[in-house]
C-alpha cells in the first residue's frame, strides 16, 4: 500500500507519497564529522517511495547488514508541481514541515563510497525514511528560525538550526526542481547536522519541531 503524508490535524494529503528527494551535506558541522568536504553545490539523492515509513511507529532497519545509523532531517511536503523554480515560487510550493530520520546502512555505504559506486541500497531500503505528520503551512515561515532536536534515550543528540543549513530551503527546493521535477506529494529532507550515530536497538527517541511538533518513538528490539 501506498504511504500516504498525513497532517498534525488528521488530514490525509490528496496524493500518495511520491520521491524523497535529498541533499548530502547540507551544515558544515556534519560535513566534517564524516571527513567530508563541504560542498559547493548540493549533493543530491533520492529515496524511493517504498522507503517510506511513519516515525511515530515503531522503528525497524536491516540491522543484520551492518551498523544503521540516525540523521535528523527537517522535511518538507510539496504541494504543487515545481519545475526549473525560483526561490519564492519552491518556498511558496511547500505545503507542510515535519521530521525525518535519513536511516542510512553507514557500512554498506562506506564500502560502495570506498569503490565509488553508487549507494543506493545503504539509503533507499525498505523502512529507510521514518517520516512524521507534517505542520500545514499556511504561510511562509521565518526559515532560519526554524529548530529540531533529537534526543535518544533522553540524552539530546543531534540539534539543527535553519540558520546553519549552507543552502537555504527556498534555494536548496529550487536547486532540486531544476534537476528533477517536484511533483505533489514528493517530500524534500534537507539534511543532517552534526551527531548522527548509530540507531541503537530498543531506544526511545524523541524528536521535537520549533513549532510545536514532538515525536515519541521506538526502535525495534
Ligand atoms: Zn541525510
Amino acid at each position: 500500500m501506498r504511504f500516504v503524508p498525513r497532517f498534525t490535524d488528521g488530514r490525509a494529503f490528496p496524493q500518495p507519497l511520491g520521491k524523497i528527494v535529498c541533499v548530502g551535506r547540507n551544515y558544515a558541522d556534519h560535513a566534517r564529522e564524516l571527513d567530508n568536504p563541504v560542498p559547493d553545490e548540493p549533493l543530491l539523492f533520492i529515496k524511493p517511495a517504498t522507503s517510506a515509513a511513519r516515525l511515530e511507529e515503531t522503528i525497524d532497519a536491516p540491522f543484520a547488514r551492518g551498523e544503521v545509523h540516525f540523521e535528523t532531517e527537517l522535511a518538507l511536503l510539496v504541494g504543487e508541481t515545481l519545475k526549473d523554480a525560483g526561490a519564492a515560487e519552491a518556498e511558496r510550493a511547500i505545503a507542510g514541515i515535519g521530521l525525518a530520520l535519513d536511516l542510512t546502512l553507514r557500512d554498506v555505504q562506506g564500502k560502495l563510497k570506498d569503490k565509488g559506486h553508487p549507494w543506493e541500497v545503504a539509503k533507499g531500503f525498505d523502512g529507510a525514511c521514518p517520516l512524521s505528520v507534517f505542520l500545514p503551512l499556511s504561510e511562509v515561515p521565518n526559515w532560519s528560525a526554524l529548530a529540531f532536536t533529537l534526543a535518544v534515550d533522553g540524552e539530546e543528540r543531534q540539534h539543527g538550526h535553519g540558520a546553519d543549513m549552507l543552502f537555504p530551503v527556498p534555494e536548496l527546493v529550487a536547486e532540486m526542481s531544476r534537476h528533477f521535477t517536484l511533483e505533489p506529494g514528493d517530500v524534500v529532507l534537507t539534511g543532517t547536522p552534526a551527531g548522527v550515530g548509530e540507531l541503537p536497538r530498543g531506544a526511545e527517541l524523541r524528536l521535537s519541531l520549533t513549532g510545536g511538533l514532538e515525536i515519541v518513538t521506538g526502535v525495534a528490539d
